[in-house]
């Protein structure tokens, strides 16, 4: 890997300008796409209207592509895969990112992730939070990745580039394993199960201030390159961010993937890192606490957030868990105002625990409570009675990934419905998981809250049960049926 990074101007989303950009990037780096080529935008939610600056645009897909055909070294295959956010059809997403034109006019296969089988890969780090992972076999089968992500802002780890990009290729019940106070580890994990042949980052519209309803920014650029840190570290620097306080880029620069000091990156191209600071200006990120974002008059919720279990092994932040529960909550709140605008003014009261909060709870009688995870605990008084809640976080290295089930959306449901039914009307209420996934999140915060429920809006249900439908037929063809007849590949569609 060259520590190159190449910064070009490109304001508009104009997919013959994209993809000559993208061919001179190669060409300066000496990549030529060869194999089994595999391009991994983000497209972790997508809707022309309600999400529609969270993912790589169609135009930069259809450009990418274009170059890599151009730049042909050899390739046997070119696909476009991806897992987009969890209890969400890949396809769906796709539909809605305008991805199947794109895909059908260049005549690439998809790999929709959570359609294939998982297949075990080791992993050697001796700091590896486990010493094996699952990805999805077209992602244990790729030779050439190409790394597309969106330039943006990410609540849980600040921003969202190449590195945090990855992901992406675990399927919903591996991708919720340690994604909790130890997700930068994970993400420096995932590095290890395949290193990208080239990336090439959409920022020409980038995303602020959250991942899944980010507003439009107007960055301007393509930032190219082949060393995953070291992209990041120069996309760090263009939000005058230091790469060593973004614990997914350290780590992965301590385990020696990449540089993230300048002075052993090369920054190239027609714009230079500090006209590309000047082009960031007011770019706007977010890394706050839910006390900070929900609490006193900012909405009906009133939040509480202990620290996690164990001290994660590699991050400075250790008191908080910013990749598990209290993230997700963030997310559902966005997700839910993008349908309902005012939702911050209208959810009505509801009280959220995290961790192992010790302070009090200024519940009023009526008022739900919620304890969120599994290593949610108290001991105190709410509303004048006596409430203990207890620790049940199962720690790491008693789980195996090998065993791990489907957390797909029917699954969810039923968890909460049968949670839902548990507790009744009782005041005080204990959901299970670790994490409690955005979509958890949405159904208890809908319920209770009395909020709308995005998966029942008119201009989503329809689409998304029918792209649901298509995805459990499919992966049960493929899990189930396509390797007791012999095919062990999960091929995607043409
Ligand atoms: S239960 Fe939630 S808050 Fe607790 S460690 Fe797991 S993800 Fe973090």
């Amino acid at each position: 890997m060259s520590n190159r990074v190449i910064l070009r101007r490109c304001t508009e989303y104009d997919p013959d300008r994209i993809s000559h950009i993208i061919q001179e990037g190669m060409e300066e780096l000496g990549v030529r796409p060869r194999g089994r080529t595999m391009v991994k935008p983000n497209c972790v939610i997508a809707h022309p209207r309600y999400y529609a600056n969270a993912f790589t645009r169609p135009e930069f897909l259809d450009g990418l592509l274009a170059a890599l055909k151009a730049r042909d070294g050899g390739i046997s295959e070119l696909s476009v895969g991806e897992r987009c956010g969890i209890t969400i059809p890949t396809r769906y997403a796709f539909a809605e990112a305008g991805y199947r034109p794109v895909i059908r006019r260049h005549r690439v296969k998809t790999y929709y992730f959570d359609e294939m089988p998982q297949v075990e890969r080791p992993l050697a780090h001796p700091d590896a939070l486990r010493s094996y992972i699952f990805v999805p076999q077209a992602v244990a089968d790729c030779e050439f990745m190409v790394n597309a992500p969106k330039f943006k802002a990410h609540p849980w780890t600040q921003v969202t580039f190449a590195l945090k990009n990855y992901i992406g290729i675990q399927d919903d019940s591996h991708r919720l394993i340690d994604h909790d106070h130890e997700l930068h580890t994970k993400v420096a994990d995932l590095q290890e199960v395949v290193a990208p042949g080239l990336i090439a980052i959409d920022g020409i519209i980038a995303g602020e201030k959250t991942m899944l309803t980010p507003s439009p920014f107007p960055l301007g650029l393509i930032i190219m390159g082949t060393n995953p840190v070291a992209v990041d570290a120069v996309c760090t620097h263009i939000v005058r961010l230091d790469p060593a306080d973004v614990d997914h880029i350290r780590i992965s620069h301590e385990r020696g993937i990449g540089p993230i000091d300048l002075d052993q990156i090369t920054v190239s191209g027609d714009v230079s890192l500090e006209q590309a600071q000047a082009l960031s200006d007011g770019f706007q990120l977010s890394l706050d606490r839910v006390e900070e974002i929900f609490n006193g008059d900012k909405s009906g919720l009133e939040t509480y957030a202990g620290p996690p279990p164990e001290p994660a092994r590699t991050s400075a932040q250790a008191d908080y868990c910013w990749g598990g529960c209290p993230g997700a909550l963030f997310e559902a709140m966005h997700v839910i105002q993008a349908i309902q605008p005012g939702v911050y003014r209208e959810v009505r009261p509801l009280h959220m625990v995290f961790g192992a909060y010790e302070g009090e709870i200024a519940a009023k009688p009526g008022e739900r409570v919620i304890f969120m995870g599994d290593c949610a605990q108290y001991k105190g008084e709410i509303c004048g009675k006596p409430v203990e809640i207890p620790f049940l976080y199962r720690y790491r290295d008693t789980y195996d990934p090998r065993h791990a089930t489907s957390g797909d959306l029917l699954a969810k449901i039923f968890g909460y419905l049968a949670q839902r039914v548990r507790a009744g009307r009782r005041q005080v209420i204990r959901v299970r998981g670790c994490p409690v996934s955005v979509a958890e999140n949405i159904f208890w915060i809908s319920d209770l809250g009395r909020t709308k429920l995005p998966y029942l809006d008119p201009d989503v249900v329809f689409k998304f049960a029918y792209h649901y439908v298509i995805m459990r037929f499919r992966r049960f063809w493929a899990q189930q049926i396509g390797p007791r007849l012999g095919s062990t590949t999960g091929r995607g569609t043409a």
